[in-house]
């Protein structure tokens, strides 16, 4: 805290020695802050938020706009179920690199005791020297953002949809963080240019997948289901004594995803984002649209038994569902992350609206974080005071391409599926081949419980206990043998194409004086 006899100034700009009556001399800021807006209040454009002002504290003014806010009081808060908004739910995860990078008031307010579990081993971007990944709900770090937004940082939240403004009127930067589907980026396709779906596209068509997440309360421990995750590519299950098993789906079992009215299908799950929940007779119902899940009603389902089963893999039942939504993945490329917008003003693709990306890796919010601190770090070393250059954000703007190719080509080759010969083979080709022909039963149990085994042995110590063989050879055991032949031709997770160096950032917070004593550890990619 400054006393009264000082004044204070910020850590850069142009300043100026001004004496004061019986005081020591100071120096005093000539400038007036940087000015940001922030397009979009999710996890990505509060993070950056709080990062930006935690580094210039009064040197920057941020504003921020979500339409998924409304005013309450004299507070900003989330709107929910009765305003339209269905809060996401889903279980997260932060590699070390990247939650260790956060300010240290951010990392200590997100990782309050029972908020967070460490259920993947460490590796590459979770290096022994900062600790394991962290699971967390994608809704409490939005919360305690938007809190830390308004109590710690003094940062102006505004409730309501971004509209680019007809002139910029002095602002220094617009961070575009409104999502995959972001409006701001289009307005500004002319300086941003049109993402392409050309390099994601098999045979001249766009890869889509579509996926079903079924949320569910855990019974085992986080951690014991890693085994099973990896040894398969069908299923995914990310949780925090609970989380979401993510199925995914060929063409044929996608059209089953319908939700049906009082008089037939209507548009629901899939479409708007809606939430299936248990309702009577083991019915999944819509709350917006009142809709019924087909499959849970349909006794001819292909895809109902299918779902039973992967839950059956995880060891839950469908009595420990509390949701199902559907959605469906594909990727993009942009050709530049950085546009000047206006002779003072730049603009910044952020989070999911820069690179969005397959979720199977878990690299999305990581990736959109790291964008966040990359802008940050950038922006505080080069404030002057006066109007950016285009040559400051190289390195910026180098960071976000490398961004672009790492993870993309990490969610693409998890997209192909190449197999041991590096041809690709789809999701889709390997389902079907499972549902298909003769299966060995016995065989296959043997596999997939053998490779179950061989990733348990793998992870070694450097995860908390797994559970005992058995309770693997259980939960291999219960799979209709058609699951089985599934799972055993959707292979196991390709780490070894996938792993090895990742991007580094700029970090945020000041560097750890003393490391943890490393504990060696196998890593799950390499
Ligand atoms: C099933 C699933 C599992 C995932 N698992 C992982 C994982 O394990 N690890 C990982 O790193 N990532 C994961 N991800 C990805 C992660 O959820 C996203 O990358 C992340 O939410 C992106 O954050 P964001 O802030 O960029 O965008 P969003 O979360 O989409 O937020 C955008 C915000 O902008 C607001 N907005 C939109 N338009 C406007 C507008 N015009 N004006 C004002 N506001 C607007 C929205 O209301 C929203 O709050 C997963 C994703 C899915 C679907």
């Amino acid at each position: 805290m400054a006393d009264e006899k000082t004044v204070l100034i910020g850590k850069c700009g142009p300043t100026v020695m001004l004496p004061k009556q019986g005081s020591r001399v100071v120096p005093l800021r000539q400038t007036a802050p940087l000015r940001v807006d922030v397009a979009g209040g999710g996890p990505v454009g509060l993070a950056f938020a709080c990062t930006i002002k935690s580094l210039l504290g009064e040197q920057v003014s941020v504003r921020v706009h979500d339409r998924r806010w409304m005013r309450q009081g004299n507070r900003v808060v989330w709107k929910g179920l009765a305003e339209g908004n269905n809060r996401r739910e889903q279980v997260v995860t932060l590699q070390s690199n990247v939650w260790a990078s956060l300010p240290v008031a951010v990392q200590e307010r997100l990782f309050a005791p029972g908020k967070f579990s460490e259920m993947w081993p460490l590796g590459p971007d979770s290096p022994a020297s900062k600790g394991r990944p962290r699971n967390i709900k994608i809704r409490w770090i939005e919360d305690c953002l938007l809190d830390m937004a308004q109590d710690v940082y003094g940062i102006e939240v505004v409730p309501g949809a971004y509209t680019p403004p007809a002139r910029f009127d002095g602002l220094h930067v617009l961070a575009i963080a409104d999502g995959a589907r972001s409006a701001t980026r289009a307005a500004f396709s002319s300086q941003f240019g049109t993402p392409s779906r050309e390099l994601f596209s098999v045979d001249g068509s766009p890869l889509d997948e579509r996926v079903l997440g079924i949320r569910v309360t855990a019974k085992s421990p986080d951690e014991h289901t890693v085994p099973l995750t990896v040894a398969q590519n069908r299923f995914l299950f990310n949780s925090l004594g609970g989380g979401f098993i993510n199925m995914r789906l060929t063409a044929e079992e996608a059209s089953e995803i319908v939700a049906l009215g009082e008089s037939g299908p209507v548009s629901c799950i899939g479409k708007f984002g809606c939430t299936m929940r248990p309702a009577s007779n083991g019915r999944f119902v819509c709350d917006r649209h009142r809709a019924v899940f087909k499959p849970s009603v349909d006794k001819l389902s292909y895809l109902w038994p299918r779902i039973l089963d992967g839950l059956r893999f995880f060891g839950v039942g469908v009595a420990d569902v509390v949701g199902i939504n559907s959605f469906t993945l594909g990727m993009q490329q942009m050709s530049k992350f950085t546009a000047q917008l206006a002779p003072s003003t730049f603009g910044f693709l952020l989070g999911d609206a820069a690179n969005s990306l397959h979720f199977w890796p878990g690299r999305g919010l990581n990736t959109g974080l790291k964008s966040a601190l990359s802008l940050a770090v950038n922006l505080q070393k080069r404030w002057r005071g006066k109007a950016f250059r285009a040559a400051d954000f190289a390195q910026h703007e180098g960071i976000m391409q490398q961004l672009q190719y790492r993870e993309k080509s990490r969610a693409w080759t998890t997209m192909l599926m190449p197999d041991s010969e590096g041809t690709p083979r789809g999701i889709e080709d390997r389902i079907r081949e499972g549902l298909q022909g003769p299966a060995d039963r016995a065989a296959l149990v043997k596999t997939l419980f053998e490779r179950v085994l061989d990733i348990k042995k793998r992870m070694g110590d450097r995860m908390g206990p797994l559970a005992t063989d058995e309770w693997y050879y259980g939960r291999v055991n219960a799979l209709d043998t058609r699951t089985l032949k599934v799972l055993v031709e959707s292979g196991a997770w390709i780490t070894r194409e996938i792993g090895g160096e990742e991007v580094e950032v700029p970090s945020a917070a000041p560097a750890a004086t003393a490391p943890e004593p490393v504990r060696r550890g196998l890593s799950l990619v390499s």
